[in-house]
């Protein structure tokens, strides 16, 4: 069989690349020599996942436009097929393909580098996902690859040599011996873009992916070096100034949870010569600077968590909004805080149970 080598088209680095992606290809010029090509997005790591950036944060740029119109014929000539053949709307394929390698690099990159373990980073990360693995896997044994003989197009210099002065082109083209690669028993254009991009996903496993870092603060790529956690300074100051923001926030949440709670473990004693409302009464010690809208749905919060078990989504939450869990992680001090808090919180919850419960009989005895 000979493979006339189709001409390359290009949706090139033109004036529809934003600025940071210049900035970007320019740290990768020898490596991704144009990464909006639709066909270096299904076989280049790199290129995808600077494709994948774009995409989410911005879905109309002309770039993702100029790809999805001709990411079909790429897709359909990496699966070795003519786009009729496979079934279904070809125009759905770039859509499935880029939300599965984005949702992939999502899930890797909302994973902070464990420390202390033996190996490579991708190995320890594939082990804790084996059902994402597993399809990485498949992906790659249906990536075949096999010897082909193409027809190469004749150069200038090739007809000088070949035919000294002469400049008439021969009536055959050359012959090579090329590797081709191809995705075996796709049919549907929802399973190609899958496998493709699995496929794809792997590959950066094994190439890029400890050498690409995501920034903490606005998920751009950038190449590890010096930088660890953040794309840029600018990035890094954000995120630090809405760290402490939150901190903040944190701390005055677990001052008022305080005050609640030592609120309505009065109520609680007094009951007997109280008839009020606990919720009212807490309420208004505790949440002093909020209005009456924000304070029900705070306690509603709490008053629903009350209702569920021990480490519930629900407590959770609320755990998650007086301390950080991520900042926890591998730290003596902040987990032995984090234990004191779910013994407040349990305790408030449990105080509101009562209150909860006494205030239920007394509208019954009305
Ligand atoms: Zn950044």
């Amino acid at each position: 069989m000979l493979n006339h080598r189709q001409s390359e088209k290009s949706a090139g680095l033109g004036e529809n690349t934003p600025k940071w992606i210049s900035e970007f290809a320019d740290l990768f010029a020898q490596r991704v020599s144009d990464w909006s090509h639709p066909r270096r997005c299904l076989t280049e790591p790199l290129a995808a996942i600077l494709a994948a950036w774009e995409y989410e944060h911005d879905l109309e740029s002309g770039v993702i436009e100029d790809l999805r119109g001709i990411f079909p014929e790429a897709l359909a000539e990496r699966c070795g097929r003519s786009p009729d053949t496979l079934s279904g709307d070809p125009r759905i394929s770039f859509g499935v393909f880029m939300a599965c390698f984005v949702g992939l690099l999502k899930v890797w990159r909302s994973e902070p580098t464990p420390e202390g373990l033996y190996g490579s980073v991708a190995a320890h990360w594939c082990a804790r996902h084996p059902e994402i693995f597993s399809k990485v896997q498949e992906a790659h044994r249906l990536r075949a690859s096999f010897p082909n003989i193409e027809e190469i197009g004749w150069t200038v210099s090739d007809v000088m040599s070949a035919h000294g002065a002469s400049e008439e082109l021969p009536n055959h083209g050359k012959l090579e011996l090329r590797e081709t690669v191809h995705f075996i028993r796709q049919r549907t254009w929802t399973q190609a873009a899958q496998t493709a991009a699995y496929a794809l996903f792997g590959d950066f496993l094994l190439t890029e992916a400890e050498t690409i870092g995501f920034c903490r603060h606005c998920a751009m790529p950038f190449h590890r070096g010096q930088k660890k956690l953040f794309c840029s300074l600018k990035c890094a100051r954000s995120y630090s100034a809405i760290r402490s923001h939150d901190a903040k926030a944190r701390d005055s949440r677990r001052k008022t949870l305080r005050k609640a709670a030592k609120a309505l473990t009065k109520w609680l004693q007094d009951r007997h010569i109280a008839a009020s409302d606990w919720q009212l009464k807490i309420q208004t010690v505790a949440w002093t600077n909020s209005d009456n809208k924000r304070r029900n749905r705070i306690l509603g919060a709490y008053v629903r968590a009350s209702r569920t078990e021990r480490g519930s989504p629900e407590r959770e939450k609320l755990l998650q909004s007086l301390q950080d869990a991520s900042s926890v992680a591998g730290n003596e001090r902040g987990s032995k805080e984090r234990e004191g808090l779910q013994q407040e919180l349990a305790a408030f919850l449990l105080d509101i149970q009562k209150a909860e419960e006494i205030q239920q009989q007394r509208s019954k005895r009305k």
